[in-house]
C-alpha cells in the first residue's frame, strides 16, 4: 500500500480528505491519530488474513494465552515500528506539518491490567508474533480499565478509565464469532441408552462477543490475534414492550453487561466477589468454545486436540478452563472421563506468579456450586480421584491429603486445581521456582517432579528499547549492526565498548538528553523544577508493602535530617522519582502515597536542601508513563523484601536502558547479578533464605532496631510526633504501627542500614563518570537475555512444543 515516504504522504492525504469530514485546516491531532491508526489497521488486514489462512492450511499447533489482564498500552508507535515504517511515517507527517510524537499522545493507554502480570502478557504477544509463532491472546474487553489516578492534596483519588469513549481504532468486532456462556441453573442427570447424561436447566444465558486486535510481529508479515470478549445480554430490549417485564429485563441486561465492565484493581489481594468469579468463567468458557470451533474445522478427532492446541493460563485466574474443557469433552463430545482427562492434562499449562499467601486464589464452595453447578460437579470428581491417588501414594501419611486437596472444607484452592489439571507448572524466575518446589509447592513437586520448571520473565526490547529509547537503540546499531534486533542476546557485542570513552560519552549524552526531557515534563505537569544533572533515582511500580516504597521514603527523610544537621555535607544532588498506584481498598498503601507527598512538599520547599534533594511523585503510573520515565533513570530501585517479588520486569526495563540497579537479591535481580556481578549493581539487604528463616521462626524483633539505630528512631518518631513531616494534623501513626505492630513484616527497619549504605556507594560511584558509564554499558549489554523473545522461545520449545515455519527470521 505504501512503501516509501511519498506514497505514504499521498495515501495519508487521500484518507484525510475522505475521512476527516471537515476542512483540512481544522484537523486536530486527535483527528490525525484516528485517521492514521485506522489506515494502519486496514493496511495490516491482508497479512492478518493470510497469517490465519496459513495456520489453517498447515494445521499448525497454536497456543492460546489466557489472561485476565493484558496491559498493552498504546499501539500506534509500536505498530509503526514493527511494520518498519516508523521513520518513514514520522518524516512524512513532519513534511505535512504534524509531529508524530504529539499524535501518539492522542492515543488512550489501554490499561487492561494492574501491573507486571498484565504487562508480561502484552510483551509475550509481541514476542510470539515477532518470532512468527502461532500464538494468540485471550482476554476480556473491560469497558473500564485500571482506574486513572489523580492526586488531590497528596491523596490518591480514583477516576474511572473509560478508555473506549472515543472508540478503539485497533479492534474489529466479530459478530460472526459470538458464543453463549451459561450461569446458574440446576443439573439434571438423565439416563440415556444406559449412559448418564448431565443437563443444566434454568440457566441464565450470556452472549460473549469477541473483539479482535491484530498483534503485529516485527517485520509486519506475521500477524496474530488478541481476542477480547465482551458480555452482552441475549435479549433484544427494543423488541420488548414497556410492560412490567421491561424493567426486569433492564436489570438483567445491566447485570450481564457488568461482567465485562470493570477490571478488578488488585493484583495481589484476593477479592471475594461473585462478579470476579463470573468474569473468570466467562473468559474460560468463551475462549474455549472459540478454540474448539476452530479446531473442529480441521476434521480431526478430539483426542488429537493436544497435538494442535496448547492452552496456557496466566496465574490461576483462568483455571476454570480445566473443568470447562472437561465439561465440553464429556457432555458435548461424548468422551469418557478418562479420555477427557487425558486430553485436558495434555493441553493445559500454568504459570504461577506469586507465593504471597493472600494472593492465592480461593473460592467459596457454595458460590461456585450455585453459579456453576456442572463445573462444580466436575471439580468435585477431579478432587475425589486425585485424593484417591494420594491415598494410594501415601498410605502412611493421611495428613498430606488435606494439604494437597483441591477442596478444603468450604474452600476451593485454585492453585491446587491448576497443578493437578495441567502438564506444566512454571515459576517466573530461578529463585521463585526454587521457592515453589522447595517450599510452597513441595508436596506437589514430590508427587509430580517433571511437571515443574522455570521460565524467567522477559520484556520486549522492541517497545522498551527501540521505541522508548530510539537514540540508544541507534547507538547500539551504529556500533554492532542491526542483527541484535532479531537476536537480542547479541547486544552483548557492545560489551567491548564499555571502556571506550567515545562510546561512554555517547551513552551519557543520550541519558542526559532523556533526563532533560523528563525535567521539562515534570515542570509542565507538576510545576516542580528538578536538576537534570542530579542523579535520577526512580522507584516506579504498584504500591505494595513488599515493594517497600515506605523504606525508600523513610530513607529520604533520613537524608533530609542529615543535610539539615550538616549543611555542608558533600552529596551529589539526587532527584527521587516515584510513580505508583495503590489498590483502592489498600489503605496503608494510600497512606504511603500521602507520606511521599508530605515529604516532597517539605523537602522541595526547603532552601537548605533543595539544591541537593528533590522528591517527585508522578501521577497515574501506566505503560506510556513508564516508557517516558525509564530511559531517563540513573538508578533503578528494586528493593522488595527478598523472597517476595516473584520476578519483577520493571528491573529488566531499567537495565536495558542503562540504569544501575539498587536492589535486593530477589526475583530476577538474582539472575541479573549472576550475569553482571557485584560490581555492576548495588546490592543490599537480607537474602531470601535468611528472610524465610526468620519467617519460619516468627520474624525478628523490630523494637531492637528501633532502639539501636538512631537514624531509624529519628525518622520513625517524625511519623508520630510534631516534626517537619508531621504537622497540620498529618500524623502517620498508622504507618508507624504498621511496622511496629506486625514486627516489621517486610523488614523495612532490618534492611535500613544496609540500604542507606548502598545509597552511599551509589553516590561514590556516580562521582567517577567513567566508572559509572562502564557499569551502565555492562548493564545494557547483558539485558538482551531478558528480552521476552528469549523467554518465549523457551516456552514455545519446552512447554508448548510449537513449530516455527520460517527458520531464519526476516534476514536483514
Ligand atoms: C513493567 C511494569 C510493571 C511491573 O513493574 P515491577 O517493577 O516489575 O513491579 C508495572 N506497571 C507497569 C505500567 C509496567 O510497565
Amino acid at each position: 500500500m505504501f512503501t516509501n515516504k511519498d506514497s505514504f504522504k499521498q495515501l495519508f492525504q487521500e484518507n484525510l480528505i475522505s475521512k476527516l469530514g471537515k476542512p483540512m485546516k481544522e484537523a486536530q491531532n486527535e483527528d490525525i491519530y484516528k485517521i492514521l491508526s485506522n489506515m494502519i489497521r486496514e493496511y495490516v488486514g491482508k497479512n492478518w488474513a493470510q497469517t490465519n489462512e496459513r495456520y489453517k492450511e498447515n494445521q499448525e499447533k497454536q497456543v492460546y494465552y489466557f489472561s485476565m489482564e493484558f496491559l498493552i498500552g498504546r499501539l500506534l508507535g509500536n505498530n509503526l515500528l514493527n511494520l518498519d515504517v516508523l521513520e518513514l511515517v514520522r518524516e512524512g507527517l513532519q513534511e505535512l506539518g504534524w509531529d508524530l510524537e504529539d499524535i501518539e499522545e492522542e492515543e488512550v493507554d489501554a490499561g487492561l491490567g494492574n501491573g507486571g502480570l498484565g504487562r508480561l502478557a502484552a510483551c509475550f504477544l509481541d514476542s510470539l508474533a515477532s518470532l512468527q509463532y502461532p500464538g494468540h491472546g485471550c482476554g476480556i474487553r473491560y469497558k473500564y480499565g485500571l482506574f486513572e489516578q489523580k492526586i488531590i492534596d497528596g491523596n490518591q483519588v480514583e477516576l474511572p478509565d473509560f478508555w473506549l469513549q472515543k472508540g478503539n481504532e485497533w479492534e474489529v468486532r466479530r459478530d460472526d464469532k459470538k458464543v453463549e456462556v451459561r450461569f446458574w441453573g440446576n443439573v439434571e442427570v438423565i439416563k440415556k441408552d444406559g449412559e448418564f447424561i448431565f443437563e443444566t436447566r434454568n440457566y441464565e444465558s450470556v452472549t460473549a462477543v469477541p473483539y479482535d486486535v491484530p498483534v503485529i510481529g516485527y517485520g509486519g508479515e506475521h500477524i496474530n490475534t488478541l481476542r477480547l470478549w465482551s458480555a452482552e445480554s441475549t435479549m433484544d430490549l427494543t423488541k420488548l414492550s414497556r410492560t412490567h417485564n421491561y424493567y426486569n429485563s433492564l436489570n438483567y441486561k445491566r447485570s450481564v453487561e457488568s461482567i465485562s465492565e470493570f477490571l478488578y484493581p488488585d493484583d495481589t489481594l484476593y477479592e471475594g466477589k461473585l462478579l470476579r468469579l463470573k468474569q473468570q468463567y466467562f473468559l474460560c468458557s468463551a475462549g474455549l468454545q472459540s478454540i474448539l470451533r476452530t479446531f473442529g474445522k480441521l476434521g480431526l478427532t478430539m483426542d488429537q486436540l493436544p497435538t494442535k492446541v496448547a492452552i496456557h493460563i496466566n496465574d490461576t485466574h483462568p483455571t476454570l478452563v480445566i473443568p470447562e474443557l472437561m465439561r465440553i469433552l464429556i457432555d458435548e463430545k461424548e468422551m469418557t472421563w478418562e479420555q477427557a482427562w487425558e486430553v485436558t492434562t495434555r493441553t493445559v499449562s500454568y504459570t504461577n506468579h506469586t507465593t504471597l499467601s493472600e494472593a492465592l486464589e480461593k473460592w467459596s464452595v457454595s458460590m461456585v456450586r450455585q453459579l456453576l453447578p456442572r463445573i462444580y460437579m466436575i471439580i468435585e470428581e477431579i478432587n475425589t480421584r486425585f485424593c484417591g491417588i494420594l491415598m494410594s501414594e501415601y498410605p502412611e501419611q493421611p495428613e498430606i491429603i488435606p494439604q494437597m486437596s483441591i477442596i478444603d472444607g468450604q474452600q476451593l484452592k485454585m492453585a491446587n486445581l491448576a497443578i493437578v489439571g495441567s502438564y506444566s507448572v512454571n515459576g517466573v524466575a530461578a529463585l521463585h521456582t526454587e521457592i515453589l518446589i522447595k517450599r510452597e509447592m513441595k508436596l506437589f513437586y514430590d508427587l509430580y517432579p517433571n511437571r515443574f520448571n522455570n521460565k524467567t520473565n522477559g520484556i520486549t526490547h522492541r517497545r522498551w528499547l527501540l521505541h522508548a529509547n530510539p537514540a540508544l537503540a541507534k547507538l547500539i546499531s551504529d556500533a554492532i549492526g542491526t542483527r541484535w534486533i532479531d537476536h537480542p542476546q547479541e547486544m552483548l557485542g557492545i560489551m567491548k565498548y564499555s571502556e571506550d570513552s567515545g562510546f561512554q560519552d555517547r551513552t551519557r549524552a543520550i541519558k542526559q538528553h532523556n533526563k532533560m526531557k523528563i525535567a521539562s515534563y515534570v515542570l509542565e505537569k507538576q510545576g516542580i523544577i528538578i536538576d537534570p544533572y542530579s542523579i535520577f533515582d526512580v522507584h516506579v511500580k504498584r504500591l505494595h508493602g513488599y515493594k517497600r516504597q515506605l523504606m525508600n521514603i523513610l530513607h529520604i527523610m533520613h537524608l533530609y535530617n542529615e543535610m539539615k544537621a550538616n549543611p555542608s555535607l558533600d552529596r551529589i544532588p539526587r532527584t527521587f522519582i516515584f510513580g505508583a498506584k495503590a489498590a483502592p481498598s489498600y489503605s496503608l498503601a494510600k497512606r504511603v502515597i500521602k507520606l511521599i507527598h508530605v515529604v516532597a512538599d517539605q523537602v522541595n520547599r526547603d532552601k537548605d536542601v533543595n539544591e541537593k534533594l528533590k522528591v517527585v511523585f508522578l501521577e497515574n503510573y501506566s505503560v506510556s508513563l513508564a516508557e517516558k520515565i525509564i530511559p531517563s533513570a540513573d538508578v533503578s530501585e528494586q528493593i522488595s523484601t527478598a523472597s517476595k517479588e516473584a520476578s519483577g520486569t520493571g528491573n529488566m526495563k531499567f537495565m536495558m536502558n542503562g540504569a544501575l540497579t539498587l536492589g535486593t537479591l530477589d526475583g530476577a535481580n538474582v539472575e541479573m547479578h549472576n550475569m553482571i556481578g557485584e560490581d555492576n549493581m548495588f546490592l543490599f539487604g537480607l537474602q531470601s533464605d535468611e528472610i524465610l528463616h526468620y519467617y519460619q521462626y516468627g520474624g525478628y524483633v523490630a523494637e531492637d532496631v528501633y532502639r539501636n539505630d538512631p537514624r531509624v528512631r529519628e525518622v520513625l518518631e517524625q511519623l508520630v510526633k510534631p516534626s517537619d513531616f508531621c504537622h497540620h494534623g498529618h500524623v502517620f501513626d498508622d504507618l508507624f504501627h504498621s511496622i511496629m505492630s506486625t514486627n516489621d513484616e517486610y523488614f523495612v527497619l532490618k534492611d535500613f542500614a544496609s540500604y542507606a549504605d548502598a545509597h552511599l556507594r551509589v553516590d561514590l560511584s556516580y562521582r567517577n563518570t567513567k566508572e559509572w558509564q562502564q557499569k551502565s554499558i555492562m548493564n545494557i549489554a547483558h539485558s538482551g537475555k531478558f528480552s521476552s523473545d528469549c523467554t518465549i522461545t523457551k516456552y514455545a520449545t519446552e512447554i508448548w512444543r510449537l513449530q516455527r515455519k520460517q527458520a531464519e527470521l526476516h534476514a536483514k
